[in-house]
C-alpha cells in the first residue's frame, strides 16, 4: 500500500529523537532545572540583531506581495549575486549565480545533491562518524550507502579504510568539518591528502569521484584552523551549506549548494542540482529568509559562548578521568564510552538526569555525543552528575571485573 521504504523511514524512531522526547517527560514531572539535555543540536544563543533589523526593514521598505512571492526555483537572482560576491571575496572564488541553488538548510542541499548525482549503480561513501541522515538521503537517491571509519585516534581520515571504501562504483564521499558528532577539522596534511586522493581514484576508474562537503558548522570553528573552501582544494566538489548554526536559524530552514565552476562539465551538475530540487519539490527557497541571510554574510550569532562551554565541559570532563575527543569546532563533544555499550552508558546517565547520545547512529559504537549548544549555567550546574556517573560506571566496571 505505501513505500516499503519511506515506511520504514517514517516508523523507525531516531535515538536522538527519543531521548529530547524523555528530557520533555522528565522536564514535565520533575522542572526543566533538574535535567541535562545533552541531546539535540538546536542552538541556544539568538540570532544577531541583524536578523531581525532586516526583516523589520523589509517588513517596512519591499511590497508584500514581492517579499512573500516565489522567486526563481534556484532562489532569487539579486540574493544569488549577493551571496557569491561574498563566498568569492571570502574565499577566493570566482563563482557567478549559476553555480549556486537555494535551499532549505543542509539536509535539503545534501539530499538534492545525491539526487543530482546518482544513477543506478552509484556508492556514496561517508567518514563516520558522520550525521545519520546521510544514509538516509544516500539510499532515498537509490545509491549504496559505505561507511568508511575515521582513525579512532583523532577522528581525521583513515587512508586505508578509504582506500577500502571506494571502488569503481563510488561517485562522491561525504564529508563534514567541523564535525558532528566530534566536533573535528583535521589537519591540513589530511584534507590535502584528500584531494591527492580523490584526483588518483577519478583518473584510475576514469570518471569523477565528487568531494561532497556538508558545511553546517563552517563558522563554529574556535581556534580558526585550517579548513578550506573545497572548490579551492578538488575541482570536483560540491558544497551544501546552511544558515541554520551559524546564525542561530535552524526553524527558517535556510542553506544552498554550490557546485564549483573548475571542472569540464559543471554546467550539467549544476543543472541537474536545479533538476533534483524541481523533482523533489525543493523549490524556491523560503523568500523572506533568502533576502535576510543574503545581508547576514559576515555576521554571525556570537558564537564565542560555545567555546566557552566547549572548554568547561570538555576540560571538566577530562579531569574526572572520562576520554574526550578535543573538538576543534561545531558545539559537540564525543566522549568514548567507560561502559563496553554505550546504550548502557547512555541509559545509566538518565538516572542523573543526564541526557547523552550513544554513538551507534553515527555509524560507530562505543561512545557518546554531548550536545554543549546549552546554556552556559546548565553546564556547570551538571558537572556533579557526570562525576557522579563516572564513579558509578567505574564502579560497576571494577564489579564486572571480579
Ligand atoms: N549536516 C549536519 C552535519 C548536521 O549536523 C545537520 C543538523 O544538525 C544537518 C546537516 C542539517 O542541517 P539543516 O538544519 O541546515 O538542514
Amino acid at each position: 500500500m505505501v513505500n516499503q521504504r519511506m515506511l520504514q523511514y517514517g516508523s523507525v524512531r531516531s535515538a536522538i529523537r527519543d531521548l529530547s522526547e524523555y528530557g520533555n517527560k522528565r522536564r514535565a514531572e520533575i522542572g526543566r532545572h533538574d535535567v541535562f539535555d545533552y541531546s539535540l543540536g538546536n542552538p541556544s544563543i539568538p540570532a544577531p540583531d541583524k536578523v531581525a533589523e532586516e526583516l523589520k526593514l523589509l517588513a517596512e521598505t519591499v511590497d508584500p506581495v514581492a517579499l512573500h512571492g516565489y522567486t526563481s526555483a534556484a532562489g532569487d537572482v539579486n540574493v544569488r549575486k549577493k551571496m557569491i560576491r561574498d563566498i568569492n571575496i571570502r574565499y577566493e572564488t570566482d563563482l557567478t549565480v549559476d553555480d549556486i541553488y537555494l535551499t532549505c538548510g543542509a539536509a535539503s542541499s545534501l539530499a538534492i545533491t545525491l539526487n543530482a548525482l546518482t544513477e543506478p549503480g552509484d556508492e556514496f561513501v561517508a567518514i563516520a562518524p558522520f550525521f545519520a541522515e546521510y544514509k538516509v538521503f544516500t539510499e532515498a537517491a537509490g545509491a549504496k550507502f559505505v561507511i568508511c571509519e575515521a582513525d579512532t585516534e583523532h577522528f581525521m581520515i583513515d587512508f586505508d579504510h578509504l582506500e577500502e571504501a571506494v571502488n569503481e562504483n563510488t561517485k562522491g564521499i561525504i564529508i563534514n568539518y567541523p564535525n558532528n558528532p566530534t566536533g573535528v577539522i583535521p589537519d591540513k596534511q589530511c584534507l590535502e591528502s584528500l584531494a591527492a586522493f580523490l584526483e588518483y581514484v577519478s583518473k584510475s576508474y576514469g570518471h569523477p569521484v565528487f568531494l561532497i562537503s556538508d558545511e553546517p558548522y563552517r563558522e563554529l570553528n574556535y581556534e580558526y584552523k585550517y579548513l578550506p573552501y573545497f572548490t579551492n582544494l578538488y575541482a570536483h566538489t560540491i558544497v551544501c551549506y546552511s544558515f541554520s548554526k551559524a546564525l542561530s536559524l535552524p526553524g527558517e530552514r535556510i542553506g544552498y549548494v554550490v557546485v564549483s565552476n573548475k571542472f569540464d562539465g559543471h554546467e550539467d551538475v549544476y543543472a541537474a542540482v536545479c533538476g533534483a530540487g524541481r523533482a523533489m519539490g525543493y523549490v524556491c527557497a523560503p523568500s523572506t529568509m533568502q533576502r535576510v541571510v543574503s545581508q547576514c554574510m559576515n555576521v554571525s550569532a556570537d558564537l564565542e559562548i560555545y567555546k566557552k562551554n566547549r572548554d568547561i565541559l570538555y576540560n571538566s570532563l577530562k579531569q574526572m578521568g572520562y576520554d574526550c575527543t578535543y573538538p576543534d569546532g561545531a558545539f559537540y563533544l564525543f566522549v568514548k564510552s567507560p561502559l563496553e555499550s554505550a546504550d548502557e552508558f547512555s541509559e545509566l546517565a538518565k538516572k542523573y538526569e543526564l541526557l547523552i547520545v550513544p554513538s551507534d547512529s553515527f555509524g560507530i559504537n562505543g561512545y557518546v555525543r554531548l550536545a554543549y549548544c546549552v546554556p552556559t549555567e546548565m553546564i556547570e550546574r551538571s558537572l556533579p552528575a557526570f562525576q557522579a556517573l563516572k564513579e558509578e560506571a567505574d564502579k560497576i566496571i571494577a564489579d564486572r571485573k571480579h
